[in-house]
């Protein structure tokens, strides 16, 4: 096999940005070295003053195939991960038909997804209302870790888990050691806002945000730390909104706990000052809060208190958005992003001073950590696969339907200006996007430790 030597001068690697050679061999990196140190031999190309940054690892979305291949499914889901920068996926439980919480179902996502990947995935399991059984078989079985919903998740064939179902489980997530993924917002807080709003205008996104107030998701995670400090499992606090949980998240680190937590693109750029009514793009759960509170984030983010930025990609048919009546309380919750989420972090990063050291940091690495795979996923070292992007950080695009590539091409960012174009992605040493097509066939397979 030719020696392959990719050539930038702003190399993003774990020990900071520099000019340097990436040299890989077959699907790995083999080393990273200074540009004047390329083998002989070996098949240069050079990309200049574009960025090579670590493919990017996605450890939230939903794939939904099989079972519900009409909203996404395998082949667009990985065409747009692809054209976004991303290399890995791992794909949520619960939007699938099976749900993701047994060994049958695990079977059956893996038959939906062979040979029509263009990136790697993975699969999360479940923890629902009546599988504890099924969490270790599912971990032997190779899922990445458990998701569970502590408030109806809004789809059937999914059942939430009360606090005593949670109980019954955790001895078993706590002895696989796979960390347990958590939507936090508990039902109480909603309810009774809900409730109070029954005469509200629901195209009105103050409506809307009043309905899931920040106390659902502090009531929620104390409640996890409480459990966590108990039963003393890893714990992931998934796409966090509100900024009000941070020092208590804190805490619990500082007190040792195993608790990891992320945000999503949707939180970080957007604003509820800006949202406009009968906006059900950008309707998510839980919702996009204050303007204050974004920037709060951010600052969870600078401070480390958040580890990694997951996209949340959540498609739906553009009927389920119900942009003609624009009600808030019936359209589907959820922001479709997987292929523009780079550069909508990179505007906003750059904008307030972060790198592209950071970026890789939240988006590759932080989620390849959680997910169990940052021996080979994440990073552009030694060793690991050689998941490459080639990324114009100055390079000014509007997002239209044709960038989007994922099933319906339907998003929150449609015509917004962003920084930063993916101008090529490679999995394991072989090129599966360039320039807006997608070379070759789907090699993109399950990762299997
Ligand atoms: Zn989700």
């Amino acid at each position: 096999m030719t020696l392959q030597a990719f050539l930038s001068r702003r190399v993003v690697t774990p020990e900071g940005i520099r000019p340097a050679a990436i040299l890989v061999d077959g699907e790995q990196i083999e080393a990273v070295v200074p540009a004047d140190q390329v083998p002989e031999g070996a098949r240069i190309q050079d990309f200049g003053d574009a960025a090579i940054l670590p493919g990017l690892v996605d450890s939230h979305l939903h794939i939904n195939d099989p079972g519900r291949a009409e909203w996404e499914g395998f082949e667009t889901a990985t065409r747009a991960a692809a054209a976004g920068g991303y290399t890995m996926l791992v794909d949520m439980p619960l939007s699938c038909l099976p749900a993701t919480s047994n060994v049958a179902a695990l079977e059956a996502k893996r038959d939906a997804a062979r040979g029509r990947c263009r990136v790697d995935w993975a699969a999360w399991g479940s923890v629902v209302a009546d599988n504890q059984r099924d969490v270790e078989k599912l971990a032997g079985a190779g899922v990445r870790g458990f998701k569970c919903f502590l408030i109806h998740p809004g789809i059937d064939g999914f059942t939430m888990v009360t606090e005593p179902e949670l109980r019954a489980a955790l001895p078993h997530v706590a002895r696989t050691g796979l960390p347990l993924l958590v939507h936090a917002e508990l039902a109480g807080p909603i309810e009774t806002a809900t409730a109070s709003l029954a005469n509200a205008d629901w195209k009105s996104y103050v409506t809307y945000l009043r309905s899931r107030p920040d106390e659902a998701e502090l009531s929620a995670i104390r409640l996890l730390l409480s459990l966590c400090r108990e039963y003393r499992c890893r714990l992931h606090i998934v796409h966090l909104a509100t900024w009000q949980a941070l020092d208590e998240l804190r805490a619990a680190r500082a007190e040792g706990l195993a608790v990891s937590v992320e945000t999503c693109p949707h939180y970080l750029h957007f604003s509820a000052e800006e949202i406009a009514d009968g906006a059900t793009l950008c309707k998510c759960a839980p919702p996009i809060r204050s303007r204050e509170n974004r920037e709060r984030l951010w600052q969870g983010l600078r401070d480390g208190v958040i580890d990694l930025v997951a996209t949340d990609h959540s498609p739906c048919p553009p009927s389920m958005k119900q942009l003609e009546t624009g009600n808030l309380k019936t359209a589907w919750g959820g922001i479709a992003s997987l292929s523009v989420a780079l550069p909508v972090m990179w505007t906003d990063a750059s904008r307030r001073g972060f790198t592209l050291r950071d970026i890789a940091r939240w988006m590759a690495e932080g989620p390849a950590e959680l997910a169990g795979f940052s021996a080979r996923k994440g990073r552009i070292a030694a060793g690991c696969d050689a998941d490459l992007v080639v990324f114009e950080p100055e390079t000014e695009f509007t997002v239209t339907p044709e960038r989007l590539h994922y099933r319906h091409a339907v998003s929150a960012y449609m015509g917004e200006k962003l920084r930063g174009v993916v101008k090529a992605t490679y999995l394991r040493g072989k090129r599966v996007f360039a320039e807006g097509s997608f070379p070759g066939d789907p090699i993109g397979r399950e990762y299997r430790s």
